[in-house]
């Protein structure tokens, strides 16, 4: 079915019948070509990649929950390229272009909303950082421009300008950037794969991989063993268990992000702002509610919810940094579990074991990575070489010393 204005009109005047369900509910075959493990939204845009960009047939994507239960369905929808390093910035540009023709691509509405980042600077040598930030996002074809205090005077009133300690004296804007309905992404990936043959699976846990030879053929799982061409492993925080089921040990700890949303307000925060001298971001939803978030919880954890020290931490930096949002009430809060990688940087790569590929360590930047990590993981799988935007991901940067650390901040998962 296509989506369309039109449809939504007739099926409004003949009362909603004729509406499909998003993705059929098939049972799992006993063998695929290719095996996707994980039905985030990385997992199940490599699928749909396989399929449209790359013509492969015969592929399933296995997810021990419901498509998009995982971190897909629980991040703060921030999308943007304002990376620095060379590593980075062109694979986070590619992925913006993606974004871009996203709903048109997938004839699904993932509310994809360009509506600018703006990153706060405090001090002289931030502005200087921000000013070679926004230089390398030129370079790869990104925007950026350099806002003065003066432009963030009337773009966002509300701001605590003159604070003694943090004082705001402009910021580095991507007006590109923005953010997108984090489910309604998962949804057009899911239905555009299921429409090209895709077998989407849902409760079905893998829960063993079947090696022999130094060559993966297979995968246990809630629902029976199922052969494999190829496996492809997109879990995000259950990176390090399931790689294990293979003897593998990760440079990847995995810790607990938290995320708020306030009360509706009228609308009131321009795109997303970052406050510079602490770790607090916050955009404004389409429903009014405040979205915002911080650091992660700075201990290793497989719940999916946080602890009160963060949330706190989380309310300081936003009071620091618009003392007005201590006004609101806070709606909800809820966490997700984060594949950091030990230099703050994902990992697209084949493993030593013959037709068992890895996708992970996206630390909290992964949504805005989905299409481009999707588009990488799925040339990787079909052509085993690495895209031309993925080639610094490799899993032996670590033993190489060929880190990317974006953020300079040495390799501990709380600093990043
Ligand atoms: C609170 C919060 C805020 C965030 N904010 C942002 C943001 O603003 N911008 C941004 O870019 N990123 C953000 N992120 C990070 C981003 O959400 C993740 O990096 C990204 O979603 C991870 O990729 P994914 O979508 O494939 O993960 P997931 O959706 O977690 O997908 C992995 C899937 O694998 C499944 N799985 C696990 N083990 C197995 C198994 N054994 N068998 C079968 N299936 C299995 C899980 O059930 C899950 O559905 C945030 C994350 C959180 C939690």
């Amino acid at each position: 079915m296509k989506f369309s204005g039109l449809r939504v009109i007739k099926e409004a005047l003949t009362g909603h019948k004729g509406w499909k369900p998003l993705w059929r509910d098939p049972a799992p075959k006993s063998h695929y070509d290719f095996v996707i493990i994980g039905g985030g939204g990385h997992g199940l845009a490599t699928a749909y990649y396989l399929a449209k960009v790359f013509g492969k047939a015969n592929i399933a994507v296995l997810e021990k929950g419901w498509l998009g239960s995982g971190n897909i369905g629980r991040n703060t929808t921030i999308i943007r390229s304002n990376y620095l390093l060379p590593g980075n910035q062109p694979f986070y540009e590619f992925s913006m272009k993606l974004w871009e023709n996203l709903e048109q691509e997938t004839n699904f509405n993932s509310m994809v909303s360009q509506r600018s980042i703006i990153n706060l600077f405090h001090t002289d040598g931030q502005r200087d950082a921000y000013r070679r930030r926004g230089n390398a996002m030129k370079f790869s074809g990104a925007d950026a421009e350099l806002l003065s205090q003066e432009d963030l005077r009337q773009l966002a009133p509300f701001l605590n300008f003159d604070n003694a300690r943090f004082p705001i004296k402009g910021g580095l804007r991507q007006l590109r950037a923005g953010t997108a309905r984090h489910d309604g992404v998962a949804w057009g990936y899911a239905r555009g794969a299921d429409m090209r043959g895709v077998d989407l699976i849902q409760n079905c846990e893998v829960t063993g991989m079947k090696i022999e030879g130094g060559k993966i053929i297979g995968v246990e799982t809630t629902r029976g063993y199922i052969g494999a061409g190829k496996v492809g492993v997109a879990v995000a925080g259950s990176s390090s268990r399931v790689m294990s089921m293979a003897g593998k040990r990760l440079p990847i700890e995995s810790h607990v992000l938290q995320a708020f949303v306030s009360e509706g307000l009228k609308p009131t925060i321009p795109g997303v702002i970052t406050f510079g001298a602490g770790h607090f971001y916050v955009s404004q939803s389409d429903k009014g509610g405040l979205v915002f978030g911080g650091d992660i919880d700075g201990y290793n954890s497989y719940a999916q919810r946080g602890n009160l020290p963060v949330v706190e931490d989380v309310l300081e930096g936003g009071m620091a940094l618009m003392p007005m949002i201590g006004r609101a009430r806070l709606l909800r809060s809820w966490g997700g579990v984060m594949d950091m990688s030990m230099d703050g940087s994902p990992i697209i790569d084949r493993t030593d074991v013959d037709g068992l590929y890895f996708n992970g360590g996206w630390c909290y930047g992964g949504f805005k990575a989905t299409p481009a990590s999707g588009y990488a993981f799925a040339h990787l799988l079909a052509t085993d070489t690495p895209h031309e935007t993925a080639t610094a991901y490799r899993m032996d940067r670590f033993a190489r010393g060929y880190v990317v650390d974006e953020k300079g901040v040495g390799a501990q998962p709380n600093l990043h």
